[in-house]
Parts: C-alpha cells; sequence; structure tokens
C-alpha cells in the first residue's frame, strides 16, 4: 500500500482537548475554592477571622467571573489559531507535488474513528453523516470525477491514529460508537491521523454500559426515531440493558449477533 507523507500541525486541535479537560474540573475547583473560604473563616461573622472576609468575598467574585472568562478568550483564541491553521494546511495541499509515486513510503495505516448506526435497515454512519459499508472505497461527493483522496479536497476515509484520541472524541459523542478500523489504497498522513482511498472496519466496540440508563450492561441493539432539524429525521440504534429496552417491540431490536451479520463486522464489548 502506498501513503504519500503529509504532515498537517494538529497543534489547535490539542489544545482544545487541554481546555476542554479544563472546563470540566471547574466545577469541582470552585467547590474546593468555596471550601477553603469558609474553612479560612471568609463566611463567619467572628470579629477577627484568619482573613478578612472582604479579601475572601472579593476573590470569590474575582473566581467566578475572571476564570469564566478566561475560558471564553482561550476558546476565541483557539478556534482562531485553527481557522488560521485550516486555511495555512489548504493553501499547503495545492502545493503537493511527488516526483515519483513509487517512492513513497509504506505504512501500514491501522486506526480508529466513531461511527453512529442509523437507518431503519442498520448502517455505518460517520459523524458527518456519511453513510458507509464496513468494507468501501471512499467516493467524492464534490468531484465525483476524482478517486480519493485528493491533495486540495477533503474527501476519502479519516482515522485517528491513537485510542486515545478517538475515546476523547467518544467522551463528547456518546451516541456514537468506536471503530477499529484498517485503511489502504493512497493515504495522507497526518499528524493525528489518517485520510486515505478503502477502509474496511475490524470491529465495533460496544460501551460496557446501557446507553440509557448508564447501570446496567447492555443485552440488546434497540432502534428509535430521532427527530433532527429540518429533514434530519433519522433512525438511530443504540445498546441498552433489559429493562431499558424492555418496552421495545420485536422489529425495533436486534442481537448483537444479527447486528454484526447486518454491517458485517464483528462486535465486542468495551
Ligand atoms: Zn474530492
Ligand atoms: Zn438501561
Amino acid at each position: 500500500m502506498v501513503n504519500c507523507v503529509f504532515n498537517k500541525s494538529m497543534s489547535s486541535a490539542h489544545l482544545k482537548q487541554r481546555l476542554i479537560k479544563l472546563v470540566r474540573l471547574y466545577p469541582i475547583l470552585a467547590l474546593s475554592v468555596l471550601l477553603l473560604a469558609y474553612l479560612l473563616g471568609g463566611f463567619s461573622e467572628k470579629d477577627n477571622p484568619l482573613i478578612p472576609q472582604s479579601v475572601v468575598i472579593t476573590c470569590l467574585y474575582l473566581f467566578g467571573g475572571l476564570v469564566p472568562l478566561f475560558f471564553i478568550i482561550a476558546f476565541i483564541v483557539v478556534g482562531n489559531a485553527s481557522d488560521k491553521e485550516f486555511t495555512r494546511n489548504s493553501g499547503n495541499q495545492s502545493n503537493l507535488a511527488y516526483e515519483d509515486a513509487f517512492d513513497l513510503p509504506t505504512q501500514v495505516m491501522h486506526g480508529y474513528k466513531l461511527a453512529l448506526i442509523t437507518g431503519r435497515d442498520p448502517t455505518l454512519t460517520g459523524l458527518t453523516g456519511d453513510t458507509y459499508l464496513a468494507d468501501s472505497s471512499a467516493k467524492c461527493t464534490i468531484t465525483p470525477a476524482h478517486v480519493p483522496p485528493v491533495a486540495g479536497c477533503e474527501c476519502g476515509f479519516y482515522a485517528y491514529k491513537d485510542l486515545t484520541d478517538a475515546k476523547f472524541e467518544l467522551s463528547i459523542n456518546p451516541g456514537a460508537f468506536l471503530l477499529d478500523v484498517d485503511l489502504y489504497g493512497i493515504g495522507f498522513t497526518y499528524q493525528r491521523g489518517y485520510r486515505a482511498e478503502t477502509q474496511v472496519v475490524n470491529l465495533l466496540t460496544i460501551p460496557k454500559r446501557c446507553m440509557r440508563c448508564r447501570i446496567l450492561p447492555p443485552a440488546v441493539f434497540i432502534t428509535t426515531y430521532r427527530l433532527g432539524s429540518g429533514d434530519t429525521t433519522w433512525w438511530q440504534w443504540q445498546t441498552r440493558c433489559v429493562i431499558c429496552s424492555s418496552s421495545f417491540k420485536a422489529e425495533d431490536k436486534l442481537t448483537f449477533d444479527q447486528m454484526s451479520e447486518k454491517l458485517s463486522l464483528k462486535i465486542r464489548s468495551a
């Protein structure tokens, strides 16, 4: 398999990940600050607290106002940086030139990505809405004449190199499933992943717990009708426990084996 080496800087994406992780810490931090303020006597009516009440209250105001403001500014800055990065990379893409395609280094392109299972007849669906089979070649929707991937176009199958990156994406897309994929054919290497011509899905991982109650282990796939904005109304398949799936009719349920057969891939529990 051939693989054009083309590295794309994804530093702002990593920054964004770090920011989101920090935002999740904020409630814990806020509680600790309140507790600290209480312990230091900030809320006591004593005449001579360890730290004057006015100082504690000023600090609380600063923490309540300044920290969220910092996050807002940081998100705007990171957002701007990634826009600029995207423009710069798009500019670079048109400059890609290879003297001899057969000189390109070869590399196994194994990766991870997320997919939803949608449709009355279950179908793998990317987070951007494109549907695909477990073994398929990418098609370009913008310029059907060319075979993906093409420099200067966004077509092709994408995957992360690192499981950690895919797991982070999964944590902010709880309706999605984790896929283990191999990519073949012409491919582009980025800092965090690949974009390639052909994709084979090896494995779909289902979460350890029911996707509704998040307590009991999953027992079955069920499908529900989701109302989206405009004409994006669709059937979505999720794994649920015995209790959360008990009200569903037989035609809206599939066992793991049946789903595995429908999608032609292996299904494993996390
Ligand atoms: Zn294209
Ligand atoms: Zn449940």
